[in-house]
């Protein structure tokens, strides 16, 4: 079989790339071992536009959100839903207010609470807190969906790729029958640990996350402190997730469950029942500089790269997606900040 592009791994990356170059009339090909490890699997998938505990806009967040949203909402999986993040203490609570006075945040802040309760008695949200418009994208759906449209013309072999497989050669790449024009990486976080790209400053972070049914009335939003808890309705909450750099795989532990648990029930005033239903882990591809890797490797000319994702795919996915397949096909040059020129070759 011919194809234009071989393209490893079908999480997020992999099933937003194949989608972009198709719409360019090339022909692809991919391989994913059945997402053993893909952290998309794992991901709630929330769009926060305000993070950390400096409480910041990303610079490019109303470009990279404005294409997210046109392009994942064509594909019925975009959630549009505010998020309220409870302040932790004054100072973060003096963050938020002064963020309201910001042009660029505007857009993203409804409103800043002062007190408890203000916005729903229930809540322990003693420094009161910020109520954004953010959003969730529904991962499992657009890997399934994804997935069968793959399935369906032939275009996805279920196999556990292994690089040493993939023989170059001046005018292509060959892998078991396959030959294609040229090979992309979208492998997650196994770039980071084998493979032509492995040299590239990775900090792969595991994190788990937890699906619960819960004893406390469903919220018309996010809530947000520390953690997350997203409503889907029913009494059924997706909550999460933890940072942790060693042990990176797909194990969920016990200790994290129960911590889960505690910062769930915190979020409320009375005592809530909780039954878990769910447990899962997986590990973020994230950079050393928070930015996306794309790009081409420094001397396998029909290799490329499109991952480093980090803990924000959803929001940077759609956008770089539309990026690097324009750069495959039309020779478009990528940002210089996702680049991975940005890191010398230490081959
Ligand atoms: C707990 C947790 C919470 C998160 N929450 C959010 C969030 O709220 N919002 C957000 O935007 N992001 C979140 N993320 C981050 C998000 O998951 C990633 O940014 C994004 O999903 C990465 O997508 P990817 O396609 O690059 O990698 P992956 O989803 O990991 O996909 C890689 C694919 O390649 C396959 N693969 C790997 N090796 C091979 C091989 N040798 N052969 C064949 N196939 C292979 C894998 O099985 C997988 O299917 C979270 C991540 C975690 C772990």
């Amino acid at each position: 079989m011919q194809v234009d592009f071989l393209i490893v791994g079908q999480g997020l990356a992999g099933s937003l790339l194949a989608q972009e170059l198709r719409r360019r009339g090339r022909k692809v090909h991919v391989v994913d071992d059945g997402w053993k490890s893909a952290s998309s699997q794992v991901a709630a998938g929330l769009m926060t536009p305000l993070t950390g505990r400096r409480f910041t806009l990303t610079k490019d967040y109303p470009e990279l959100f404005a294409a997210a949203k046109e392009r994942l909402t064509e594909r019925g999986v975009f959630r549009s839903t505010q998020v309220y993040r409870m302040f932790v203490d004054e100072e973060q609570r003096g963050k938020g207010l002064k963020r309201t006075e910001c042009r660029s945040c505007q857009p993203f802040i409804e409103r800043v609470t002062s007190a408890q309760g203000e916005l729903d008695p229930t809540l322990t949200d003693t420094f009161g807190g910020a109520l954004m418009n953010g959003a969730w994208v529904d991962l499992p759906k657009l890997l399934a969906d994804v997935r069968a449209e793959l399935l369906a013309d032939g275009s996805l072999t279920e196999a556990a790729f292994d690089p040493a497989e993939a023989v170059a050669d001046a005018e292509g790449i060959t892998w078991r029958a396959l030959r294609a024009g040229a090979i992309v990486y979208c492998d997650g976080y196994k770039s980071a640990q084998r493979g032509p790209f492995k040299y590239l400053p990775w900090q792969p972070a595991k994190g788990e996350a937890l699906t619960l049914r819960a004893s406390v009335a469903d919220k018309p939003y996010i809530l947000n402190r520390e953690g997350w808890a997203l409503p889907l309705g029913q009494g059924v909450w997706r909550t999460g997730a933890n940072w942790q750099w060693d042990q990176l795989d797909e194990t969920p532990t016990e200790p994290q469950k129960e911590k889960f648990i505690r910062r769930f029930r915190g979020y409320f005033g009375a005592e809530v029942q909780v039954e878990v239903t769910a447990h899962v882990a997986g590990v973020r591809p994230c950079t050393s500089d928070n930015h996306p890797f794309m790009g081409t490797h420094p001397q396998q000319p029909r290799t490329h790269l499109f991952g480093g994702l980090g803990p924000r795919g959803t929001v940077w996915a759609p956008l770089m997606a539309d990026e690097m397949a324009s750069y495959l096909c039309e020779g478009r040059p990528l940002r210089p900040e996702c680049n991975l020129t940005r890191f010398a070759y230490a081959g």
